[in-house]
């Protein structure tokens, strides 16, 4: 078989690799701590701080054709905490410091409901990721739901989708039990993920 005879000249760092397939067409990435770095609260477009590798990994999966999804919860917003405006502010600073044009991302859903009102969008719930999938035609199989928290681990098992979590910090990883429980796969950041997933 050769796939068989392939794989045994494969260092066993490679062998034990889970790789995707098909290829993703879809991502949907969390936005704080994702994206950018976590600031609590966030409502000011001056905090806000590219992570490592974003703007390269955005790039790339724009040039394989890849849909781009920014999925954020905003319960500040919800809470009167700061206004949907500022939480837009913040989107157009991260897509300045991108700087890949006026819209890289093929749509983006703010989620402003806090834990305590009826769900919607706010995630866990799929119902983004599903309205989009059914929109743009995606097979679950290759779409992604790339985050840093529980939340978007399972809103993207919540929608049939694969997840992955991103953890820019790996000394203080968030809830890694959780994340184990749920059987995700852990990455330093949006770049090390795709570089694995397009890696095949
Ligand atoms: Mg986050």
């Amino acid at each position: 078989m050769p796939w068989s005879i392939h794989h045994l000249s494969e260092p066993l760092g490679i062998m034990s690799r889970r790789a995707p397939c098909p290829p993703p067409q879809a991502i949907f990435l969390d936005r704080d701590g994702t994206l950018i770095e976590h600031v609590h609260y966030l409502r000011d477009p001056a905090q806000v701080v590219l992570l490592p590798g974003v703007r390269e990994a955005i790039s790339r999966a724009r040039e394989a054709a890849v849909k781009l999804f920014l999925f954020t919860n905003q319960s500040g917003v919800g809470r009167g905490l700061f206004s949907l405006a500022e939480v837009e502010a913040c989107n157009a600073r991260l897509i300045e410091l991108l700087d890949l044009g006026p819209q890289p991302f093929d749509a983006v859903c703010i989620a402003t409901e806090t834990p305590d009102d009826p769900p919607r969008y706010r995630k866990p719930s799929p119902r983004f990721i599903l309205e989009m999938l059914e929109l743009h035609k995606i097979p679950p199989e290759a779409a992604w739901m790339l985050g840093d928290s529980p939340a978007d681990w399972e809103a993207g098992l919540n929608a049939g989708i694969r997840s992955a979590a991103i953890v820019p910090d790996p000394l203080t990883p968030k809830e890694p039990d959780r994340r184990k429980q749920l059987g995700v796969d852990a990455f330093t950041s949006v770049l090390d993920w795709f570089l694995h997933a397009f890696s095949m």
